[in-house]
């Protein structure tokens, strides 16, 4: 398989890549201290299309390629993961399930308003009671005429606390079965609320937020695809999301080596710059490498998909592999910097802080395995 860039995707890498060195980059230390993304830097991502690139052109947005997705989202993580999670809850596992389940009628109403970033999405599955084992959600919908009531609570839920469109995963089968059906819930809908905005130890500046539903009156018009058939939606969902999150990984790899190759010229001990020890062009090569591997899994899924032959266990090793490189060369790149990459005024720290999520969520290194390990047994 051959990953030679074209000069359209060469040009949309550079301009994503532009933006954040240098709009967001720059002003992430205050966005994680106020937890808040300034307006104008929501507004410069909106006039270059990134709430877009998965929305139909009918509806407004780009729809680029899952491989172009991938492009677009590696430049994101070059700034870690606070400001990229504000773009990817929206365009990846917001938005996914409106654009490929929803009727004419609800991506009318939803899509043109959401490829500009006016209506920012986002995605509700997980419950305290229900990470991983995610089909056992209690969360209920239960039909009254021409609504739903919806009952439960969802936690973790990036930008849960601000999206101005929820999908929502609820159970409106029997405890135990996988009858889920999802539903597209405004925030100002009856009985929906947001509970705690959740603090984390990294990603700031994109909380996660718990949602309160009770007797929540979702009109019908509201529910995606059949009643009944969400699991299958919100499986599909993941799905799309981790190859982004894989790309995002390789962003913030690359970003590191870059900072950790210039300070290797540059800081000197012993009479010499470390970048003449072996010890640290070791560590060096061992980065590149697991990030050139996590590079070439990542494109390889994200091609499969665009074919139409998308293969889960590909994806699964992806995100498996590309967010344990992360963990690896952010560890290393903290390392070379020695004392100084503890600071937290070093982007180094951050980094260090923001790769632990990659291995949580959109499934854990060990459901990935676990798909992998299920692939391989399958035959
Ligand atoms: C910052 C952040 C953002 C998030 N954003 C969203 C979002 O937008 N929408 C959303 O719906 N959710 C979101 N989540 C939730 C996230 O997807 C879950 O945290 C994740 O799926 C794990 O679930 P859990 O935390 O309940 O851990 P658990 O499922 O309780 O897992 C605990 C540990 O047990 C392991 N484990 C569980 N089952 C198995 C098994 N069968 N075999 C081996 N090991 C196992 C896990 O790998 C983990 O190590 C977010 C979470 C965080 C922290």
């Amino acid at each position: 398989m051959n990953f030679e860039l074209t000069s359209e995707q060469l040009s949309l890498m550079d301009n994503v890549k532009r933006f954040v060195d240098e709009r967001v980059d720059p002003r992430m230390r205050e966005i994680e201290k106020t937890q808040h993304i300034p307006d104008e830097l929501i507004r410069e991502a909106a006039a270059l299309g990134l709430f877009g690139v998965s929305i139909p052109e009918e509806y407004g947005g780009s729809n680029l390629s899952r491989f172009d997705r991938v492009l677009v989202h590696q430049m994101l993580g070059r700034s870690g993961f606070g400001f990229a999670g504000a773009i990817a809850a929206h365009t990846g596992i917001g938005s996914e399930a409106l654009v490929t389940i929803g009727d004419s009628e609800q991506k009318r109403r939803y899509l043109p308003r959401m490829a500009t970033g006016e209506l920012r999405a986002a995605f509700a599955l997980t419950e305290p009671g229900a990470g991983s084992d995610a089909g056992s959600i209690t969360t209920s919908a239960r039909r009254q005429g021409e609504r739903y009531l919806l009952n439960g609570v969802k936690h973790y839920i990036s930008g849960g606390g601000s999206a101005g469109l929820l999908t929502v995963v609820a159970r409106t089968g029997s405890a135990g079965s996988k009858e889920l059906s999802v539903f597209l819930v405004e925030p100002g809908f009856r009985g929906f609320r947001v509970g705690r905005l959740q603090e984390t130890m990294g990603a700031l500046g994109h909380p996660i937020a718990e949602l309160i539903f009770e007797d929540c009156e979702v009109p019908v018009e509201n529910r995606l695809g059949e009643e009944g058939k969400g699991w299958r939606a919100a499986t599909q969902t993941l799905m799309e999301g981790r190859p982004l999150v894989s790309a995002r990984c390789i962003g913030a790899c690359e970003r590191l080596i870059e900072i950790s190759t210039d300070y290797a010229r540059m800081r000197k001990q012993f009479g010499r710059a470390i970048g003449e020890f072996q010890g640290i062009q070791f560590m060096l090569a061992d980065m590149a490498t697991r990030t050139e591997a996590a590079r070439w899994l990542t494109y390889h899924a994200a091609t499969l998909s665009d074919e139409g032959r998308a293969r889960p266990e590909g994806i699964s090793m992806a995100k498996l592999f590309a967010s344990e490189a992360l963990a690896f060369v952010a560890d290393c790149a903290l390392q070379i910097q020695g004392g100084s990459g503890f600071t937290a005024e070093n982007p180094v720290s951050r980094f260090y802080r923001d790769a632990r999520i990659t291995r949580i969520y959109e499934g854990t290194s060990e459901i990935q395995r676990l798909i992998i390990g299920r692939a391989l047994l399958r035959g």
